[in-house]
């Protein structure tokens, strides 16, 4: 499927100079939705993953259905003062902006293999901050899921080895 020809480009949004991927243009379509999830999961068979991990709002939108779809629980990163129960945290900066990212600090046990997803990935730190928090807690992040990836931003670079899935390219 011509996922691209689902996305919409906005320009100027959020900021000056930034030509934003909005994919709610993708979601509201049912078969388009539920081919990336399905093309997700396939291209993950046969890797061992104990749980997905995604980061608030848009890493719900793609980690959660592809942790159903493998049949794994899947855990919420969130902005920091979110979560109710006891939590770590970490700093990050974004392609616009900076803020804090926190876990649950009992959401994943030492050693369980971690997938982490979102829907895009520009600078890369939001997942390397992601990446941190799950190691911090013992686990084993085992790769990287995207449907977007924005190549010029070199985000990979920041991943410290992850292996990177996207399944679109800028
Ligand atoms: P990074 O931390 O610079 O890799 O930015 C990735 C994060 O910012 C992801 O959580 C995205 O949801 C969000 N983001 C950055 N640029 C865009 C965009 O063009 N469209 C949608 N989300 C974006």
């Amino acid at each position: 499927m011509d996922y691209k020809s689902y996305i919409r480009e906005i320009e100027n949004f959020p900021q000056p100079g930034i030509s934003f991927k909005d994919i709610t243009t993708l979601l509201k379509d049912g078969e388009a939705y539920r081919a990336v999830i399905a093309e997700l999961a396939k291209k993950l068979e046969g890797k061992q993953i104990d749980c997905i991990a995604g980061p608030e709002a848009r890493g719900f939108v793609i980690g959660a259905p592809l942790a159903v779809a493998l049949g794994i629980g899947f855990i919420p990163i969130r902005k920091s003062g979110k979560l109710p129960g006891q939590t770590i945290e970490a700093d990050y900066a974004l392609e616009y902006g900076n803020d804090k990212l926190a876990m649950h600090a009992d959401a994943i046990s030492p050693g369980q293999k971690v997938l982490i997803a979102d829907d895009l990935l520009a600078t890369g730190g939001t997942i390397a901050t992601s990446i941190n928090l799950v190691k911090q807690l013992g686990g084993e992040v085992i790769g990287a899921a995207f449907l977007i990836e924005l190549l010029e931003l070199n985000g990979r670079d920041k991943l410290d080895g992850v292996e990177v899935l996207s399944l679109v390219q800028y």
